[in-house]
């Protein structure tokens, strides 16, 4: 049974440079905390929160902590009410959402309204939102864009994780809607890179999987997009989920992905697992049908994509 990875799957530019300086952070002592989770992975999470370093979900609940901003981003009046009450920061911010907050800053600054593709529950879309001047308007498919107004000017970005396919079907009515659009794609190149070796590699595999939290909003995203094109995906965030049977015959090629928030040993134990399965004296009577049972056993495995 070959197994193929992805040549990037993990930690991308941006969550490994959080999570290195979250890691000293955890050593030094003073006392401090996260506001929001630092990325979308539980193990991670309980980790670092075992260490002193724990999530707050408002920047109230800070006290006298340090506090450092993960690299979905925040919105300036969440560092002014932080800088208001005295709490050093530690802004961690990726650069590629940086970006985007600075295009959405300047293009907005005479008023110009801006039109934000994402899930607007997104914390890298709502931080971006409050970067704007003018009004802020959210579109997360085609649906939603044809039901805008006509609009004289905008600024276009979209959130870095977004699929690039849906963004391109959702510009297509933008630039019908708006007679002045000023539209960027601020995708970033670590998702951009995933999701398309992901599709790649899923539609050459029998059996994919995508190794990520579930409420890691680029791992749902990575997993839609092998589902879509190899039905047999599954999503796990550990070794341990992988159902017995799911890789149930030898000749069959497995890929394996993982989400931009996905530590490298949650990765390497699920690869291990299968390289195990592969070595294993597989025997033909015990093998399970691609029939419904196995269907089955493999959906109760799948995960709901949010809507929208
Ligand atoms: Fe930055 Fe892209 Fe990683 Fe998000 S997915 S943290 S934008 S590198």
């Amino acid at each position: 049974m070959p197994v193929e990875v992805a040549a990037h799957a993990g930690f991308c530019m941006g969550v490994s440079r959080a999570v290195e300086k979250a890691e000293a952070m955890a050593k030094d002592g003073i006392p401090s905390c996260t506001l929001g989770e630092l990325i979308h992975n539980p193990q991670v999470i309980r980790d670092l929160a075992e260490r002193g370093l724990e999530p707050i979900r408002e920047p109230e609940e800070a006290g006298s902590r340090r506090v450092l901003i993960r690299s979905h981003g925040v919105s300036p009046q969440v560092l002014e009410k932080l800088r208001e009450a005295g709490n050093e920061i530690l802004d961690l911010t990726c650069p590629f959402v940086d970006k985007l907050h600075r295009i959405v800053e300047e293009g907005s600054r005479d008023g110009t309204p801006v039109i934000l593709v994402g899930e607007r529950d997104h914390p890298e879309v709502r931080g971006t939102a409050g970067w704007a001047h003018g009004e802020v308007m959210f579109v997360a498919g085609p649906g939603e864009a044809e039901r805008l107004p006509e609009i004289e000017k905008a600024v276009v970005v979209c959130q870095t994780t977004f699929p690039h396919s849906r963004w391109e079907a959702i510009l297509e009515v933008l630039q019908r809607k708006i007679r002045q659009p000023d539209c960027r794609c601020t995708i970033c190149n670590a998702t951009e890179i995933r999701q398309k070796e992901a599709r790649e590699l899923a539609a050459r595999a029998d059996a994919m999987i995508v190794v990520g939290g579930r409420n890691s909003a680029n791992t749902q995203k990575l997993y839609a997009i092998c589902k879509n094109v190899c039905p047999r995906t599954i999503l796990v965030e550990s070794a341990a989920e992988i159902p017995p049977a799911f890789a149930n015959k030898d000749s069959e090629m497995i890929g394996i992905t993982a989400g931009a928030s996905t530590p490298t040993d949650s990765l390497k134990e699920v690869v291990t697992r299968m390289s195990e399965l592969e070595n294993k004296d597989l025997n033909p009577t015990a093998e399970v049908d691609t029939n419904n049972d196995f269907m089955a056993e493999v959906e109760s495995t799948l995960v709901r994509i949010r809507p929208g």
